[in-house]
């Protein structure tokens, strides 16, 4: 049934009240302020909230407005962000602040095209920001909201694809209520993010429940239908934890001037360990690589200690990790490269792989 006439302030009433008693009590909730609304829909691309909460308040507790956003060091940014992933976020963010205050005077812009021109800033981001921010009458479409509305619509087939897509999004504008748009698009995500789930919705409970083709025609378990996954491909990595006598380990630069090209984006371009695509024998391997990196006869003869494997999953990609200790007198050096103490990774911008291997070497029962 399209929701016309009568039928459609009714529906939005019925869930604007289930949201006024139902919605999460969260942090980017209690304001208005445009920039913090703007990070916390950064945060939450392809980020659970849960993981969200602690990033957020500490980000901002560091960089309370946009001014201390655009003037920090970028290996600050990154080392606030270490662990959320998606880094390429962090980098975006901190140059569309650098953009927000030089050509719009420290404020988020409000129209939807000098958003749009901003690094990171997509036609979802932009409209959730700019309804919550400043009511302006968009409607977001995510993934969230495109399942409510494939289910209310019964609309089948892949809601990605480009001419479903722009179906789902005149569904969500003729939905939307212009009186409060922001609040009308924080109740749809939310009755995606917690009702409507892709996996069991809770129709029951449902505020739309009455206005849904899909609950009507008994479909809801193939709407949305799923997208077919991408095989991962396999990749195998070795890297090396060297310790010292005094516990300090190396990192080598965020950018591809050690490991080779390939390897570095693994570790999201931030501080990593030393390490090397492997072919077909990690140890081997590792050691002929870290000998030309370091250029130290003594690590040819090293030795080289296994560490559990770390397995770690980069979009399409299933990366296998091969970790050896090397303990050395005396730390080597290469171009950039940095000592620390292993237990203090986290005061560099570093990855989760980065963090797995760490945990690997420091797990209980391992000598440190
Ligand atoms: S009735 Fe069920 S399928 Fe329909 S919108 Fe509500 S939770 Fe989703």
């Amino acid at each position: 049934m399209k929701l016309r006439g009568q039928d459609l302030p009714r529906f939005r009433r019925k869930l604007q009240e289930w949201f006024s008693g139902q919605r999460r009590d969260l942090p980017w909730r209690r304001t208005k302020d445009p920039y913090r609304i703007w990070i916390s829909e950064i945060m939450l691309q392809q980020t659970r909230v849960a993981a969200v909460i602690p990033y957020y308040e500490s980000f901002l507790e560091r960089f309370p407005d946009v001014r201390a956003l655009a003037s920090a060091p970028q290996e600050e940014v990154l080392r606030l962000w270490s662990g959320l992933g998606y880094y390429t976020r962090a980098r975006n963010l901190q140059r569309a602040a650098r953009e927000i205050v030089e050509r719009h005077g420290g404020e988020f812009p409000r129209n939807l095209e000098d958003a749009l021109a901003l690094p990171g800033i997509g036609r979802y981001s932009a409209a959730a920001i700019l309804s919550i921010a400043y009511e302006e009458p968009l409607a977001v479409l995510d993934g969230n909201v495109a399942r409510v509305l494939a289910r209310i619509e019964a609309i089948r087939g892949d809601p990605r694809e480009s001419a479903r897509w722009k179906r789902l999004q005149q569904a969500a504008d003729a939905l939307l209520d212009g009186r409060a748009p922001g609040a009308w698009n924080q109740t749809v995500m939310e009755l995606g993010a917690t009702v409507c789930t892709p996996r069991a919705p809770v129709c029951l409970l449902c505020p739309a429940a009455k206005w849904c083709r899909a609950r009507q025609l008994g479909l809801t378990d193939v709407i949305p239908e799923k997208r077919c996954k991408r095989k991962p491909i396999q990749l195998l990595l070795a890297a090396a934890v060297f310790t010292d006598r005094n516990g300090r380990t190396l990192l080598v630069p965020p950018r591809d001037a050690t490991a080779g090209e390939e390897v570095s984006p693994l570790f999201s371009r931030m501080w990593q360990f030393p390490a090397v695509h492997v072919r077909r024998d990690a140890k081997p391997e590792l050691r002929r690589y870290l000998a030309e990196e370091f250029g130290t006869a003594a690590l040819k003869t090293a030795e080289l200690e296994a560490l559990e494997p770390v397995r770690h999953g980069v979009t399409f990609r299933a990366i296998t990790i091969s970790a050896f200790r090397v303990r050395v007198p005396r730390l080597p050096r290469s171009a950039g490269s940095r000592s620390i103490e292993l237990g203090n990774l986290t005061k560099l911008p570093v990855s989760n792989l980065t963090r797995k291997i760490a945990r690997a070497a420091t797990a209980p029962g391992r000598p440190g």
